[in-house]
């Protein structure tokens, strides 16, 4: 039978729509107990329409009432579990028709947080991926666009406030105590980016005036106790109103723009139109509960959301394969806004560190397991589990590519063409290529193999230099990833910026345009050996695999003029020692020391700078991975880097004390990072000595950078003062979910102490606590996650039993909420890697949970995969 139900989760099986919508009326009664929704769909023919097919919509876990096709009672339909399918169309279903469909929903049992739920006593929806379904029967795929009318009914006394995407038409009071509000969006849209929101919240409100002259209303709806925290998201939203004017000619095209914080929510933030519905930890803060990394994530997040008007709303995805061309696409525009935030071209570079270490601290060992896909997949069992870094992250990294190689002028005229082309309408990855491609007048065929293919790949570098010729050579190859490598693997393009570094300083950077398997370039009149600095700002990415001496390391580490390439340096040094096994050499100490008393230096530079690779970014270069043997390895790296610059770390510490009221900017986040670094390196080398310090720096601080600093410190140490900090902590913060959030993960990160065993007794006993929910995302992965996840030394242990506690937290979290449990599943995707006994204990586990019959379709996937 012929359906608009996808056939199977195929992307090239994709088919155009049988049937397409125009309008859509939603008539909502809210109840948490049973919520009655009345909808009214114009349906048409749509772009793949034959005569007679049956009208197939999508519905889960919904009550069936009634159906009526052009105002008449219709009795030809089926319903499953998944669809109702309505037969004996009008015209055979050729003409315009309407459908009205009564059903009912049950929010307060809706423990998934897809679909229509209840968080706090309020309402709200998450329809994106395929959430929509769960509210009403519907033609449930983004490229069905349709207008939105929308009656909200509730009891006024317990849900003042009704919210829906678009303009404000009326409200009404009804004589039942019950008040109605209608919402209708202008813009067609699909049905992923609907959004409710009812109950008792209040907001900050904001009129601005954008490019056009237009007056445009902002709101941010909190529950009333937070109006206090909400200034610096709505600083965040005005600021990326104008930086989208500003940078890409992008205005906000709603006369009311709201954004709703809700405690319980999967994800980070939901771009509906209009009305995007953030989870609160990524809109409250305030310099006493949050920290400089809250404000820099509210920003990003903010900005995130805001930036999807375009790029995700106004034109939106095809099918959910495409998914990167929104978001790639808008993280690689969040990254670039967060970048001009900083404030400086140093300030650029950190940013764009701390986005490379994540890449490389979470994609690269996606890249390389079981869960490998391209940044546009081919295929899925379950698209919540594709919300994945890869393609995020790995996406904006493509699309950053398209800037280095057409340059900011050429990726503008790219942008432009592409919203010229496809304003309004729902596109595919190639749609944004062919607009990069035509607008520049080049040739991007090569380039959409980044879109195909899964996996990092490598690229090794050989150079030579001839000193009579003083001539300079370098051969660069491109490998294709090991885990994907078949006799189809396509060459890359692969941009990499490059530079000389002489003594003279008489090389200018250039950009080496990779796209044979190996290639060699010639640099003439090169009066001295130079240093090479390669894939400068992380130009493409790539694993490099350049055998650079330790001299030349140093060299860059000490004076290369790209910033995130002297770090890069630096890292490389001290990954090869710790892996090695090795204590940091006196030449490095040294280069340590230069570069933290360079006073021309950004103290977040110098942070990053001394900031280790994180162990899992070790692992990865590893082939049999003893997870104990790397964190003592690293551990005592970072103790002799703390013994033998003392005096500096304590210099810094005074230094950097940012005197006078709290700013979250990123000159003065630089300097408390630099300074909690020092405070922290203090403690690693004489923790009885400076641990009251610690203490002190506890008590006293006016923001949480600075408490939560010192508090973490004094755990990580297991000093005898944490246990009293600790409590004095919960007891003051009790009533602020997203600061005890930081409470619970503090102590289930915590690496061992003395025996690694205690940090599991502690995560569960941290799980008996009142505070502990288990049906509250953000309290889970702060405890949960943050112990299998964030804390290799400590979820890694010798008798499995960190393993058995994340089979038996799987499977009790899949009950709930299975996008939740599906992430904790991900925790084992690399046991193949390690070493035995881990190995073996692994596989256990993953064979633990794949024996239940109960699994969701999200955890299956994941651990079928992980077993495969
Ligand atoms: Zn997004």
């Amino acid at each position: 039978m012929k359906t608009d139900l996808p056939q199977s989760f195929n992307r090239l099986k994709y088919l155009p729509p049988y049937y397409t919508l125009s309008q859509v009326e939603l008539d909502i009664a809210l109840d948490p107990a049973r919520t009655i929704v009345k909808s009214r769909l114009e349906v048409l023919p749509g772009p793949n329409h034959e005569a007679g097919l049956p009208l197939v919509l999508q519905g889960q876990e919904l009550e069936f009432v009634s159906l009526r096709i052009n105002g008449e009672a219709h009795r030809q339909f089926e319903l499953t579990p998944l669809t109702l399918t309505i037969h004996a169309l009008p015209h055979d279903g050729c003409q315009a028709f309407s459908v009205e469909i009564i059903c009912v929903c049950i929010p307060e049992k809706n423990t998934s947080l897809m679909g229509l739920y209840v968080s706090n006593g309020n309402f709200f929806t998450q329809c994106e991926a395929e959430g929509f379904r769960k509210i009403t029967y519907f033609l449930d795929r983004p490229d069905v666009m349709a207008r939105y009318r929308v009656i909200l009914r509730a009891r006024e006394a317990e849900y003042p406030v009704l919210l829906s995407n678009g303009n404000l038409l009326s409200t009404e009071k009804l004589a039942n105590g019950w008040h109605t509000a209608i919402w209708e969006d202008p813009f067609p849209k699909p049905a992923y980016l609907f959004a409710l929101v009812a109950g008792k919240l209040e907001c900050i409100e904001e009129t601005i005036t954008t490019s056009s002259g237009a007056k445009k209303l902002l709101q941010i709806w909190v529950e009333s106790h937070d109006l206090k925290k909400t200034r610096h998201a709505m600083d965040s939203l005005i600021a990326s109103i104008y930086w989208d004017e500003k940078r890409y000619g992008l205005e906000l095209d709603l006369e009311r723009f709201m954004i709703v914080a809700v405690g319980d929510f999967n994800m980070g933030a939901m771009e509906n139109k209009g009305l995007n519905i953030f989870n609160t930890k990524y809109v409250l803060a305030q310099a006493e509960t949050a920290t400089d990394a809250d404000f820099a994530n509210i920003e990003s997040v903010v900005a995130h959301e805001y930036f999807h008007n375009w790029t995700g709303n106004r034109v939106t995805c095809r099918d959910w394969f495409q998914l990167s061309l929104k978001e790639g696409l808008t993280v690689f525009r969040d990254q670039e806004f967060s970048a001009d935030q900083m404030g400086s071209e140093s300030g650029r570079a950190v940013k764009r560190i701390e986005d490379v270490r994540l890449l490389r601290q979470l994609q690269f060992p996606e890249d390389a397991g079981p869960m490998a896909h391209p940044i546009r997949p081919d295929e899925y069992q379950e698209i919540n589990n594709f919300y994945t870094v890869t393609v995020y992250e790995k996406g904006a990294e493509v699309v950053r590519m398209y800037q280095t190689l057409l340059g900011r002028e050429g990726f503008r005229k790219g942008m432009d063409l592409y919203f010229k082309r496809h304003d309004g309408q729902a596109v595919t990855c190639e749609d944004f290529l062919m607009a990069m491609a035509d607008a520049n007048g080049c040739d991007l065929e090569q380039f959409k193999n980044w879109y195909g293919q899964a996996g990092t790949p490598t690229v090794s570098v050989v150079e030579s230099y001839n000193a009579a010729k003083k001539e300079y050579q370098v051969t660069v190859t491109q490998h294709p990833p090991a885990n994907v490598k078949n006799k189809d693997t396509k060459l890359f393009h692969i941009p990499l910026a490059m530079r000389l570094l002489t003594p003279a300083g008489d090389q200018q950077e250039s950009l080496l345009e990779l796209t044979q398997e190996s290639q060699t370039w010639t640099f003439p009149d090169v009066e001295t050996r130079p240093v090479l600095s390669i894939n400068r700002n992380f130009s493409a990415p790539i694993k490099l695999d350049f055998d650079q001496s330790e001299a030349d390391l140093l060299t860059l580490f000490s004076s290369d003029d790209d910033a995130f390439n002297r770090w890069e340096a630096g890292q490389k040094l001290a990954m090869q020692m710790i892996l090695q096994g090795r204590l940091p050499d006196a030449a490095l100490i040294s280069a340590y020391r230069d570069l933290l008393m360079d006073p021309a230096l950004d103290p977040a530079f110098k942070d990053l700078a001394l900031t280790l690779p994180a162990e899992t970014y070790l692992y990865e270069q590893c082939v049999s991975v003893d997870p104990q043997k790397i964190y003592v390895a690293r551990r005592a790296f970072r103790k002799a880097i703390a013994r033998e610059l003392r005096m500096e770390w304590a210099s810094l510490y005074q230094q950097m004390q940012t005197p006078g009221p709290f700013n979250p900017d990123a000159a003065s986040a630089g300097k408390r990072a630099l300074k909690n670094l020092a405070l922290s390196m203090l403690l690693e080398a004489d923790p009885l000595i400076w641990s009251p310090m610690a203490v002190n720096q506890y008590r006293n601080a006016d923001n949480m950078t600075d408490r939560y600093a010192a508090l973490a410190a004094l755990v990580i140490q297991g000093s005898s003062s944490a246990v009293a900090c600790l409590e004095d902590f919960y007891a003051h913060f009790a009533d602020d979910p997203l600061v005890i959030d930081k409470w619970f993960s503090l102590q289930a990160s915590r690496p061992p102490v003395t025996d690694a065993v205690a940090t599991l007794s502690d995560v569960r006993r941290l799980q008996g606590h009142e505070a502990f929910r288990m049906n509250n995302p953000n309290r889970v992965r702060s405890v949960i996650h943050a112990f299998c996840m964030n804390n290799p030394a400590s979820f890694h242990q010798m008798d499995g039993s960190g393993y058995a506690f994340w089979a038996e937290s799987v499977l009790a979290l899949d009950a709930i909420n299975p996008q939740v449990a599906a992430r904790l599943a991900r925790g084992l995707d690399r046991w193949k890697q390690f070493a035995q006994p881990y190995q073996s204990l692994m596989r256990a586990a993953l064979e633990r949970v794949a024996e239940s019959e109960t699994l969701s379709a999200d955890v299956k996937e994941v651990i079928l995969k992980a077993l495969g």
